[in-house]
């Protein structure tokens, strides 16, 4: 039996509804990974005197953090991409350097593990290799997550078309010049896998995860776009059959609620539903061109939705409707997506975002609070995950997944005790204040190193891999990526309206 004690000047249990249950001079009794105790530091100790002291009791201590919706490693900036609005990117990102999974998944977990992220949503996007690359390249993912001692939930798009945009494959093929033509196919064929296949994919996971305590599987249905009506039909019999919790971009741009009215006559969320998507499993990723409908829909089915707060500034996606969601009640998890603004994975930061973000003009103007933002990115994103209520809080029974935060670097020389200490966190925090991370009572981050893996080591087998020429297929996948820009924006200029009076 493994046994600690978690010393804290403030500790935060979690929420009771809205309102944050923190207690001072407190400690807890971590037994083989779980909350075991709640109580006076000095009476735990003299009643566990056998138990390993973790933390100086001068610090505050919160529930891990949830990054609700994750993808990769490096960041597209860093390999190649310049940020453009979404259906740009989609192209431009062609060209990225490609990174061995395992190298990949570790570079981001650190970053997401030194800001106090003890889960990931992590949504793979796609792999070469047909099914056995899907696998593949999901066994190195989870075996980096396991190495790191990191709690990951995990999935893999789900898609059968409009790859590279929100047109059928072999139609746009046939605008491109001839010449093009050959070189997208290859890269379409590359990254081709039946339906069925994709859909038996999650059955591998679920067996690969299977017994892992930090590791669970789920399905991701990219889009409405990416998928046809048979392949939502099938993603829904499958999720009605295995009971998965299920995470979907779902109208992320302007133009893929276009695309929606254009395919269905409405919105994309109504189709979602009409499929029988959309539950209290369902998580919206983004969302941010949702109607006052489509929010209605949304709290009545008990969707949860994730905010991407970052990605929707960076690629110019638009403001999603937060203070909209919160105020029906919708449950809104927070996601750094594929990069924040500093082009890290700095949930510190990505939370202090969303918390300005959201400030609209006034005196009477809706604002998400301090510790709204904190219950976005712990309870609300503990429930986009399988794991639900096991995490985002440190009640009796949870998980030991939490985060020690030096009270005294984040409020030296002085702070005013009129703000509470959820106030500070959120105004002042920042990843040199996180002093210890403990995951499942395994503490996987301390004093600025990680306890199972070297950093140091793993950066330098990234730099050295990267600092390779370009291969064969990397060269022609940049010039692909470089050619392709015109003819995406072209198809959009024709089919889509760019006037925002007409969004
Ligand atoms: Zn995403």
């Amino acid at each position: 039996m493994s046994k600690s004690i978690v010393r804290a000047r403030w500790l935060l249990e979690g929420f009771d509804g809205d309102t944050p249950m923190i207690y001072e001079q407190s400690a807890l009794l971590v037994v083989d990974g779980a909350v075991a105790k709640i109580g006076d530091a000095d009476d735990l100790v003299a009643e566990h005197p056998d138990a390993e002291p973790v933390g100086s009791g001068q610090d505050l201590v919160i529930p891990g953090l949830i990054n609700a919706h994750h993808h990769v490693g490096l960041t597209p900036f860093q390999l190649g991409s310049a940020d453009h609005p979404l259906e740009l990117w989609f192209a431009s990102r062609l060209g990225l350097r490609a990174v061995a999974p395992y190298l990949d998944t570790l570079y981001s977990a650190f970053e997401m593990i030194a800001s106090g992220v003890t889960t990931v949503q992590h949504l793979h996007s796609r792999a070469p290799g047909g099914l056995n690359g899907l696998y593949k390249t999901s066994k190195e993912i989870l075996s980096a997550y396991d190495e790191i001692g990191m709690r990951v939930s995990f999935s893999m798009a789900l898609r059968d078309q409009n790859r590279l945009v929100y047109l059928d494959d072999d139609t746009f093929l046939n605008r491109l010049p001839e010449r093009l033509r050959p070189h997208l196919a290859a890269y379409f064929e590359a990254y081709k896998v039946p339906f069925t296949d994709q859909l038996a994919l999650y059955d591998d996971l679920t067996s690969m995860t299977d017994g892992k305590l930090k590791q669970s599987a789920q399905l991701a249905p990219s889009n409405l776009h990416w998928l046809s009506d048979d392949a939502l039909q099938a993603t829904a019999d499958l999720a009605r059959k295995s009971g998965a919790h299920l995470h979907a971009h779902i109208l992320e741009t302007p133009y893929q609620k276009q695309y929606a009215a254009k395919r269905t006559g409405g919105s994309a969320l109504t189709a979602f539903d009409e499929m029988g998507l959309l539950s209290p499993k369902m998580t919206i990723g983004h969302g941010v061109w949702m109607s006052e409908a489509d929010i209605e829909l949304c709290a009545d089915r008990g969707c949860h939705v994730c905010h991407n707060c970052s990605s929707n500034m960076r690629l110019k996606s638009g403001k999603a409707p937060v203070n909209a969601l919160l105020a029906r009640g919708v449950p809104v998890a927070i996601g750094i997506d594929e990069a924040g603004i500093n082009d890290d994975r700095d949930m510190l930061s990505e939370m202090r975002l969303v918390m300005r973000a959201h400030r609209e003009p006034g005196l009477a103007s809706a604002a998400p609070s301090a510790s709204s933002v904190l219950k976005m990115a712990t309870t609300h994103g503990a429930s986009t995950t399988p794991f639900s209520t096991s995490i985002g809080h440190l009640g009796i029974g949870a998980q030991a997944d939490l985060v020690i935060l030096d009270w005294k670097t984040i409020t030296w020389p002085h702070q005013d005790p009129a703000q509470g200490p959820i106030e500070v966190l959120l105004h002042r925090v920042k990843t040199n204040a996180v002093k210890q991370v403990m995951i499942a009572g395994d503490v996987v981050y301390a004093d600025g190193l990680f306890t199972h893996v070297d950093k140091d080591a793993v950066l330098s087998e990234i730099a050295e891999r990267l600092a390779e020429p370009l291969t064969e297929d990397e060269a022609a996948m940049k010039a692909l990526a470089h050619d392709m820009l015109p003819h995406v924006r072209a198809f959009y200029d024709e089919h889509y309206t760019h006037d925002p009076a007409q969004f």
